[in-house]
C-alpha cells in the first residue's frame, strides 16, 4: 500500500517542545531525577471559581452543541473584556471563540491566506506559525531580530520586507519565546506601516496580562480606526487563568473576517466544548485576584533566573519582560541549540528547547513556569555543565 501523504502534511516538522517534553517525561518515569524547564504552560492550578461553573454546567446539562462560535454570554463577556481593558469596540458577532489560542491563530491564516500570499514572521517566533502559514498554502518569510534588539522587529527591517504579495503580519508581544515587550511607541510604528501598506496584523495577545519591571501592553489595534481595521487580536484562556488543558481561545476582527472565520470553524470543530465555555465566562467576569500572587510568583522566579543565567561563562541573556520565558543566548559555548539541548538532557538531566525551533539557532529557551526549587536545581547543573563546556575546549 502507498500510503501518499498530502504535500500540505509532508511540509510539516513536528513540534520539537512536545518532542522535549515527552523525552523529559520518559525519562521521569524511568525513576530519573530531571529537571524540566520546556514547559510552556502556568505550573498553576485553574482558580476553583472557574472550575466550579464549569462543573455546574455539566451538572445543569449544559453538554449539547452550542453556536459554532461560542455561547452569546462569553462572545458578550469577551467584547466586554475588550471594551474594559483595551478600549477596544467589538460586537459580540466579531468574536469567535475556538479551541485554543492555537486554533485562533490557525482560523485567522486559514481565512485571510492562500497561494502566493507572504506572511511575515519576526525570528524567534513561536514555533507554530510558520507551520500554520505553509498549512494554508501560502509562503512565511521569516525575519531574524536578535538579543541586540531585545529581539524586536523594527520599522526599516519591516519595511524592506514588504512586497505586493505581503498579506499578513503575524505579531506576537509580550513573546513567546524570548519574553520581550514591545513598548506601545516601538507597536505603533510597526501599525502605522501595515496601515501604510495595507498589510493585516495577527497580533497575538495572550500574554497581555503577563508583564514585570512596569511594562504596559497595548493592542496594535487601539491606535486608531485604520488600525483597528487592520488588526485581527488572537487571545486565549491558557496563559492569564492556567486553562491550557481547556482548549480555549478567542478572537476580534473586521466583520467580514469574522464572518469567514465563522464559516471556516463550523465545518471543521464546530464550538468549542459547551461546559468549558461556562468555565470561560467565569473567568471573564469573577474575580481576577489570582493573578496579582502568580505575577508576583514568576517575577521572583525571573529576577533569580537571569541574575543567575548571566553569572554562567559562556552564557548570556536579556531580561524578559513578560510571558515567563527567558531566551539566553548560548553562542559563547561553541555548541548550536539542538547539540546543546541534546548533552545537557543526556548529562545534566535538564530539559530546556533549542532555540532552532524557533528560528533561532544560537539561543535555548528556558520556562521559569516551574518551582523556584526546580529553578536553582537547574541552573546549577546548567552552570556546572557549561563549565565543563568550557574547560574542554
Ligand atoms: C500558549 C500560546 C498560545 C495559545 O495556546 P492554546 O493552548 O492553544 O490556547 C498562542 N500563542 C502563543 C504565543 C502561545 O504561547
Amino acid at each position: 500500500m502507498n500510503y501518499r501523504i498530502s504535500q500540505r502534511a509532508a511540509s510539516l516538522s513536528p513540534s520539537l517542545t512536545l518532542a522535549i517534553d515527552a523525552k523529559a517525561k520518559q525519562m521521569k518515569a524511568e525513576g530519573l531525577d530531571v529537571v524540566g524547564f520546556g514547559a510552556g504552560e502556568p505550573d498553576f492550578d485553574t482558580p476553583q471559581h472557574i472550575k466550579d461553573a464549569a462543573v455546574k454546567a455539566l451538572a445543569d446539562g449544559f453538554t449539547k452543541y452550542t453556536p459554532s462560535s461560542g455561547i452569546p454570554e462569553l462572545r458578550q463577556a469577551i467584547a466586554d473584556k475588550f471594551k474594559r481593558e483595551n478600549g477596544l469596540t467589538y460586537k459580540p458577532s466579531q468574536v469567535i471563540v475556538s479551541c485554543g489560542g492555537k486554533h485562533s491563530c490557525y482560523n485567522v491564516i486559514l481565512a485571510t491566506c492562500q497561494e502566493a500570499d507572504e506572511v511575515i514572521i519576526p525570528a524567534p517566533y513561536w514555533l507554530s506559525y510558520p507551520e500554520m502559514v505553509k498549512l494554508a498554502g501560502a509562503k512565511p518569510l521569516i525575519l531574524q531580530t536578535t538579543d541586540k534588539t531585545e529581539f524586536k522587529l523594527t520599522p526599516d527591517q519591516l519595511r524592506v520586507a514588504i512586497t505586493p504579495r505581503t498579506r499578513l503580519l503575524i505579531f506576537n508581544s509580550p513573546s513567546n519565546p524570548t519574553g520581550s515587550v514591545y513598548t506601545p511607541e516601538e507597536i505603533k510604528a510597526i501599525g502605522d506601516l501595515c496601515v501604510e501598506k495595507g498589510v493585516l496584523i495577527m497580533s497575538d495577545e495572550i500574554y497581555e496580562h503577563l508583564l514585570y519591571d512596569g511594562a504596559k501592553h497595548k493592542s496594535v489595534a487601539s491606535f486608531s480606526q485604520a488600525h483597528y481595521d487592520h488588526t485581527i487580536v488572537v487571545h486565549g484562556f491558557a496563559k492569564a487563568w492556567s486553562m491550557t488543558g481547556w482548549r480555549l481561545g478567542f478572537l476580534a476582527a473586521p466583520e467580514p473576517i469574522a464572518k469567514a472565520i465563522d464559516a471556516v470553524q463550523s465545518h471543521s470543530t464546530s464550538n468549542p466544548t459547551s461546559f468549558a465555555q461556562k468555565g470561560a465566562v467565569a473567568a471573564l467576569t469573577g474575580p481576577q485576584d489570582h493573578l496579582p500572587q502568580w505575577l508576583a510568583e514568576y517575577d521572583k522566579r525571573r529576577s533569580y533566573a537571569w541574575k543567575k543565567l548571566n553569572s554562567i561563562p559562556g552564557i548570556s541573556c536579556v531580561n524578559s519582560k513578560g510571558a515567563f520565558y527567558l531566551f539566553p543566548n548560548i553562542s559563547k559555548t561553541g555548541l548550536k541549540s539542538t547539540d546543546f539541548c541534546a548533552k545537557l538532557l543526556e548529562q545534566e538531566k535538564v530539559a530546556a528547547v533549542p532555540g532552532i525551533a524557533f528560528g533561532a539557532d544560537d539561543y535555548i529557551r528556558l520556562s521559569y513556569a516551574t518551582s523556584m526549587a526546580n529553578i536553582e536545581k537547574g541552573l546549577d547543573r546548567l552552570e556546572r555543565f557549561c563549565k565543563n563546556l568550557l574547560k574542554k575546549s
